[in-house]
């Protein structure tokens, strides 16, 4: 479902990413983790083309991300064929990034109507069950300031839900939340995985990722320093910046 090879990505001469080569097949979970700056955000953002890579190649389900390749040349497709790209592909935030002047029905709705072109019959119904699915059903008609953070995050889960999307980014989803409202949130990251979702999840919450992950990348200054099965890098780990690393958060 994503490929990457050889991925890199500059902010002038800040190189950010050296080189990420990985595969995420279909109904898989990948966990990124890595320490601040070493690039993580920056790779979610290049999957779904918000940033532009500078060398390298990125797939999502066989399709080239955010350029066109011919006669051996990339070019970069305009803003609306990357938009058009990004519509099978659901991002959810460290900080919900939800529309605060509308409830958390027409939060879900926007996209599918606007985009999509779905009638808002069937957006709301479907927005009504990726809200039971999400436990609100009974905040349909509250805003983002009304709900907590834990319920923002869900809420924010089940609008990119409602864009069908092949796979789902999370970037740090629970960093921002209090520890007692992080179970809930990943609560309905563990069904959508049970459920096949193909996920790529940066975070911190390693029981999560022991759990739930079928594969762990460990980034570190732009690069892969280690991967693996979750159980074992987060047990034995080789690397020196791995073990270093894990010490300081488990
Ligand atoms: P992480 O998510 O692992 O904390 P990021 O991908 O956010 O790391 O950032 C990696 C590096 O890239 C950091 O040094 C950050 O300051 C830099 N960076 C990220 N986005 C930009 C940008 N738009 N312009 C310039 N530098 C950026
Ligand atoms: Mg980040």
């Amino acid at each position: 479902m994503v490929r990457a090879e050889q991925v890199c990505k500059n902010f002038g001469a800040l190189e950010v990413l050296k080189g990420i080569s990985l595969d995420v097949d279909p109904g898989e979970v990948m966990c990124i983790v890595g320490p601040s700056g070493s690039g993580k955000s920056t790779f979610l953002r290049c999957v779904n083309h918000l940033e532009s890579v500078n060398a390298g190649r990125l797939y999502v389900d066989g399709e080239l991300i955010g350029y066109r390749e011919a006669n051996g040349k990339l070019y970069e497709l305009s803003p609306k064929q990357a938009a058009h790209q990004r519509r099978d592909i659901g991002m959810v935030f460290q900080h919900f990034n939800l529309f605060g002047h509308r409830t958390a029905l027409n939060n879900i709705i926007e996209a599918p109507i606007r985009v999509k072109g779905v009638s808002k019959k069937a957006a709301i119904a479907r927005a009504e069950d990726l809200l039971g699915q999400v436990g609100l059903s009974d905040k349909a008609t509250a805003y983002p300031a009304q709900l907590s953070g834990g319920q923002q995050q869900r809420l924010a889960i089940a609008r990119a839900l409602a864009m069908d999307p092949k796979l789902m980014l999370f970037d740090e989803p629970t960093s921002a939340l209090d520890p007692e409202l992080v179970g809930e949130v990943l609560t309905v990251m563990r069904t959508l995985a049970g459920e096949g979702m193909t996920m790529i999840v940066v975070t911190h919450e390693m029981g999560f990722a022991r759990e739930v992950a079928d594969k762990l990348v460990f980034m570190d200054g732009g690069r892969i320093v280690e991967s693996g099965v979750p159980s074992e890098v987060l047990s034995n780990p080789k690397q020196e910046r791995t073990q270093a690393f894990l010490s300081r958060i488990l």
